[in-house]
């Protein structure tokens, strides 16, 4: 193909090649030739891994919206950590716990490497050889075999570590999801709500007051509030933020979404809900509420109807009181394959409609995983929804080839992004994966086929989608051509914007931290590509 071809292709694929009135018209050029550079630089280098890994590794990554706290943090750090606390561990189940209920001592696997390296391969999935659904199984059971590692007073660690992480690979978000208590809150919900009663809105609403007042609910909330604004001090310190060599991790920005446990009855999943709406009104460090565990487990379908509702009704509540911290809602939906599901009609109906109701009733502003969009009745027309009501998919691709045996063409992450849907990579649980978010764009590039235009919209899609506060910094939403008004004239990006533009971006933390990625790819583009 002729440079000229692959340049007016991949020009063409760069969304409107920047040719935004906002940018000053001596720069349009520049911008369009550096962008056009970079992807040719990309696919040059397709065909050597270290190199691509090496790329996409200093690449600029925005956020990383759909990260499991717990299943995040790297497994010898684990097994560090339980040496440190004195842990023991079943040798039969590998589950640890203290020395008087476990016989072995962790502190053996110091000295004995095979001791070591079953609990690395039973911690993860490191070298874990099986079909797909001995991997779900061994996935799913790992987080309880290193739960007692991860007491609160190691929440500090976890939190370091992931941000550690998330520094070396040029990310400068996250959202961390963790239950913060929601798991203790969630016995209130079996206290208040009899099984079998029928939910409407008033009867929803006058549990929700039941649950607050009750005193082991105002306890939890003050402890939890204060226990994540200490341990995010504590990471900040593990990580040197105060010192005068601060590492990577302190550049990286993170917020909290309380997950709620689905494998529990209806009722403790409303009261891990309501916990998290009110935990977020205590803490800005908490911008929003999720849906955690396996989306198969027998409570989790037969409660799915019930949930969506709940959490409709709990939104709209949140959103009638104009003083209420707003809330927003991520869900895990449509994490489904058929073998996982009852053999029923009923059982492998929940395949279709997963994802639809996540967003059509209980508001759900980003889907997690979302890999059985096409298993919906009407595909397209739920492609159109999530572009038109700028959903956002967050895509976890090798978390979805482990568990779901789901890649290539078998995976929707292409059809999100030519529907125009708005798509961004996340890791999902990258210390039991053993994977880290530029493995992600490297399977992006070398399994999904996408090319650096398709990367950089992710990007920046990742920050559009983020729950931080505060306005986007464009004018269009999944349109990055276009910054708003305040800042139009500016180069984007520019450490030094005028006065106007800098004072917007002072009050809107999300806007702030898209202008700093644009100045961050604009400098990435730069190196890889000098201009002469
Ligand atoms: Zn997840």
């Amino acid at each position: 193909m002729k440079r000229s071809v692959i340049l007016v292709g991949l020009c063409l694929a760069i969304l409107g090649c920047q040719n935004s009135s906002t940018l000053k018209q001596a720069d349009v050029t520049q911008v369009e030739l550096r962008e056009i550079a970079t992807a040719q630089k990309l696919e040059g280098l397709r065909d050597d891994p270290t190199a691509l890994y090496q790329f996409l590794k200093t690449m600029p990554k925005g956020a990383d919206l759909h990260n499991h706290l717990s299943g995040a943090v790297t497994t010898e750090r684990l097994i560090e950590w339980a040496i440190a606390d004195n842990l023991c561990v079943d040798p039969k189940t590998w589950i640890a716990g203290s020395c008087k209920l476990k016989p072995l001592p962790i502190v053996k696997a110091k000295t004995d490497k095979a001791l070591y390296q079953t609990l690395l391969s039973q911690w993860s999935m490191e070298g874990f050889q099986g079909g797909l659904l001995a991997a779900h199984q061994h996935f799913f059971d790992a987080f309880g075999k290193f739960s007692a590692v991860l007491s609160e007073e190691r929440t500090d660690d976890a939190i370091a570590d992931v941000l550690s992480t998330a520094g070396k690979h040029h990310q400068m978000y996250v959202e961390l999801m963790q239950g913060f208590g929601a798991s203790e809150v969630g016995n209130l919900g079996e206290k208040y709500i009899p099984a079998n009663e029928h939910w409407t809105e008033a009867y929803l609403l006058e549990k929700r007051k039941q649950i607050i007042a009750d005193p082991l609910f105002r306890s939890t909330l003050i402890k939890n509030a204060a226990h994540l604004k200490t341990a995010l001090e504590g990471a900040r310190k593990l990580l040197s933020c105060d010192k005068p060599a601060p590492e990577l991790g302190c550049e990286v920005d993170v917020r909290f979404l309380v997950s709620a446990n689905r494998t529990k009855d209806r009722s403790s999943v409303f009261a891990q809900w309501v916990y998290g709406y009110e935990l977020a009104q205590a803490t800005p460090l908490v911008v929003g509420v999720e849906l955690v565990s396996p989306e198969e487990s027998p409570n989790s379908l037969r409660y799915y109807d019930d949930e969506m509702y709940a959490l409709d009704v709990l939104h709209r509540f949140n959103k009638s009181n104009a003083l209420r911290t707003p809330v927003h809602i991520a869900l895990h939906a449509g994490e489904l394959i058929p073998e996982v599901l009852p053999d029923t009609p009923a059982g492998q109906a929940h395949l279709k409609y997963h994802i639809r109701q996540a967003i059509e009733v209980a508001h759900a502003e980003r889907i997690g995983h979302g890999t059985n969009v096409f298993e919906d009745e009407k595909p397209l027309d739920l492609l159109q929804k999530m572009r038109e009501k700028n959903v956002m998919a967050e895509i976890c691709l090798t978390s979805n080839a482990i568990l779901l045996g789901k890649s290539g063409s078998n995976h929707p992450v292409n059809a999100y992004l030519e529907n125009n849907v708005p798509a961004a990579l996340a890791t999902d649980d990258e210390g039991i994966f053993r994977n880290n978010i530029t493995d992600e764009f490297v399977r992006a590039v070398t399994v999904q086929h996408l090319e650096y235009p398709a990367l950089k919209k992710m990007v920046r899609s990742s920050l559009e989608h983020s729950f931080l506060p505060g306005a986007s910094l464009w004018k269009i939403a999944n349109q990055f051509d276009q910054v708003v008004e305040v800042c139009a004239g500016e180069v984007v990006g520019n450490p030094k914007p005028a006065e106007r533009c800098a004072q917007w971006l002072n009050t809107n933390k999300r806007a702030a931290m898209q202008w700093k990625l644009e100045s961050k790819l604009n400098t990435f583009e730069n190196t890889v590509v000098p201009q002469s």
